[in-house]
């Protein structure tokens, strides 16, 4: 029995008619990471015997105080941190670094009998798509390994996709959940910016990062929110708000809503945006709209600035948060310096890869005086209106929908040395970072010449996450009836 490929809500139904144990959950995934992990390297570090050990201790909760993740193995980037365990954010400057606290959504997953299976690979910082640029090596796409599974929660993705794990959790920027879930055949929600906490999340662009999920299905997505979500004092962004518990989100008559859907028309005509995704998006769209839902053009005309602005605000507030990697006090400390000042250079010139340092050094460009005004207040204002744009666009629609990448997954390699053709996969999912707003990918099918999965992404304005859960759910069970 495939156990380490069925949804959360499957595999719970299971438990608690006592068919299964989290054990038997637990091996089965721990079989598929021998099976596949040597091509994939989904995982920086798989925790087997802890989590066998804790899905033992597990099987004394009495039935009735079970928590809402019970007996569930799930990977962590390793970018969230997690008490006694080393976080390295995929970079050799955190070599040796040991986590001596929790995320946040680390504890309530263990408040909710959770099992944290393992960390998983990533971009340097989750700086990148492709899940190229980790100092642990690439991760590979389960669908096919000659091609990249996006990233830069590249291992969360494919431990998903692949069985090495239930479902995952995973930072999104700009993108970094909703591109590999596209690319691997998987769900990736990016919530409203501060409905998760990230306490304990490694800062990368603070005014952007949100921890989301990599899961199996919509409503595995919308368990962990229920789970994970809501108010945290530990966490300054955090908003003072609960996430919808799943009863909430799937009232008896949800599948009845039919939303009005707006289709931003400066999307489709992005150039480089692949003939036959677009193709497939608009068959889809012709479908839903024979299944009662309103479609209707709308023009978000700064998001053609979109991307620019995403690299000026990104680049400025990573340059100022990894500041802290100096060698004194986290992790790696190169050898062999005369004085302070050189001991900080070979550090930070040793211990991070080429696209943290093009990050760092654009990011002080932007912000260094005389360029501030040009580059980086000038992207503030573009961003605002960006948000404008949205604004705008949901006063007349519910959803926007729009393909999730403009292209299907590159080739490993493909991408890797140009750094242009790297951010503009990025296109179609910056925008919910910039703007704050809830955004989710679904899986599409597989298309393109070596059959490779695409995704659909939904937006809803700030605070509509359970909107987004309602269509997202409709979606992937008119496209797969029986999920
Ligand atoms: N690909 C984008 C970047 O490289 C987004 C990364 C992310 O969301 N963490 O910055």
């Amino acid at each position: 029995m495939d156990l380490a490929k069925q949804p959360i809500h499957d595999l719970q139904e299971r438990l608690r008619r006592n068919e299964i144990s989290p054990l038997d959950i637990v091996n089965d995934v721990l079989e598929h990471i021998e099976a596949q992990e040597e091509t994939l390297n989904a995982y920086i570090d798989v925790f087997a015997e802890e989590a066998r050990r804790r899905a033992v201790e597990l099987e004394d909760v009495p039935p009735d105080e079970r928590g809402l993740l019970f007996g569930i193995p799930i990977a962590v980037k390793d970018n969230i941190v997690v008490k006694g365990f080393d976080t390295t954010c995929g970079s050799r400057i955190l070599l040796g670094f040991k986590s001596p606290y929790n995320a946040t959504v680390i504890e309530r997953l263990l408040q909710h009998h959770g099992i944290v299976l393992g960390k998983t690979n990533l971009d340097e910082f989750a700086m990148g798509s492709s899940g190229e640029y980790s100092f642990f090596g690439p991760t590979r796409n389960p669908h096919n390994p000659d091609f990249v599974p996006g990233g830069s929660s590249s291992g969360s993705a494919a431990a998903v996709a692949s069985g090495e794990a239930v479902a995952a959790l995973g930072s999104d920027t700009g993108g970094s959940v909703r591109l590999p879930a596209a690319y691997t055949h998987t769900v990736g929600f990016k919530p409203t910016y501060g409905r998760l906490s990230r306490y304990g999340l490694v800062a990368f662009a603070s005014s952007l990062d949100q921890i989301g999920f990599l899961t199996r299905d919509v409503l595995d997505a919308a368990l962990l929110f229920e789970a994970l979500g809501g108010h945290d004092p530990l966490d300054s962004t955090s908003l003072n708000l609960p996430a919808p518990r799943v009863t909430e989100v799937f009232p008896p008559d949800w599948e009845r809503q039919r939303f009005t859907l707006g289709v931003p028309v400066e999307y489709l005509e992005t150039e480089g945006l692949d003939p036959e995704i677009r193709l497939h998006f608009q068959r889809y769209l012709e479908q839903l709209e024979r299944e009662g839902f309103r479609l209707r053009e709308i023009h978000l005309p700064h998001s053609r600035y979109a991307v620019q602005v995403y690299y000026l605000v990104a680049t400025a507030e990573a340059s100022s948060n990894l500041a802290r990697y100096d060698g004194v006090r986290y992790g790696f400390r190169a050898e062999g310096y005369a004085d302070l000042d050189e001991m900080y250079r070979k550090t930070r010139s040793e211990g991070f890869g080429p696209e943290v340092k093009r990050r760092i050094l654009l990011g002080t460009f932007a912000l260094s005086s005389g360029y501030h005004e040009e580059y980086y207040n000038r992207a503030l204002r573009v961003r605002r209106l960006i948000q404008k744009d949205f604004q705008q666009a949901f006063e007349t629609v519910d959803l926007i929908v729009t393909p999730t990448a403009p292209t299907f997954p590159p080739r490993l390699g493909e991408k890797r040395r140009d750094p242009l053709a790297m951010y503009l996969l990025d296109i179609f999912t910056v925008s919910a970072n910039l703007a704050g707003i809830p955004a989710i990918s679904v899986p599409g099918g597989f298309g393109g010449p070596h059959r490779l999965p695409f995704g659909l992404q939904f937006m809803a304005p700030a605070f509509e996450d359970a909107r987004v859960f309602q269509i997202a759910r409709w979606f992937e069970r008119f496209v797969y009836p029986g999920r």
